[in-house]
């Protein structure tokens, strides 16, 4: 974190308007000043803390924080920070894997293969032509295969 930043941050005086504008934490267990405070106090994300996940970017937080700090964009740098460690969390990884090896969040499940086959329907993967499946993979073996791990 750069030290703009941090001194942005710390002008945070804990009112509590991030989390309370918070769509997501509404549902989930996301608490956007608890990353924030945590960020402040150890000067980079937790890195056990996989709620930071479920910010949707929506912006809302950084639109009514009183003293201006930049909430989503900190969170933003902050899985930055967190991919770069630690690759991908869990079922983003799996998903991109996924893209990567078969052009595909979801892999087709065995059974349904088989039956595709049995009654002579293409596979799902075939729905896209060979030339994009090659550029889907390639795309996303560029952009993000490092952290794919
Ligand atoms: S809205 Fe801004 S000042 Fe208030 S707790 Fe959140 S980060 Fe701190
Ligand atoms: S940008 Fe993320 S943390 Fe901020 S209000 Fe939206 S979902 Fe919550």
């Amino acid at each position: 974190m750069n030290d703009d930043l941090l001194r942005k941050l710390n002008t945070c005086i804990q009112c509590g308007t991030c989390i309370a504008s918070c769509f997501s934490g509404r549902v989930t267990a996301l608490n956007t000043r608890k990353i924030i405070m945590e960020y402040i106090a150890k000067g980079r994300p937790v890195k056990d803390d996989d709620t930071i996940w479920f910010c949707v970017t929506c912006y809302a937080c950084q639109e009514r924080c009183p003293r201006g700090i930049p909430i989503t964009d900190t969170i933003l740098e902050a899985r930055k920070e967190l991919v770069r460690e630690k690759g991908l969390p869990g079922r983003l990884k799996y998903a991109f894997k996924f893209l990567m090896e078969q052009t595909a969040y979801v892999p087709a499940r065995e059974e349904h293969v088989k039956l595709r086959e049995e009654f002579g329907l293409p596979l799902y993967h075939s729905q896209f032509v060979d030339e994009a499946r090659e550029e889907v993979s390639e795309i996303v073996r560029r952009h993000i295969g490092g952290v794919v791990r």
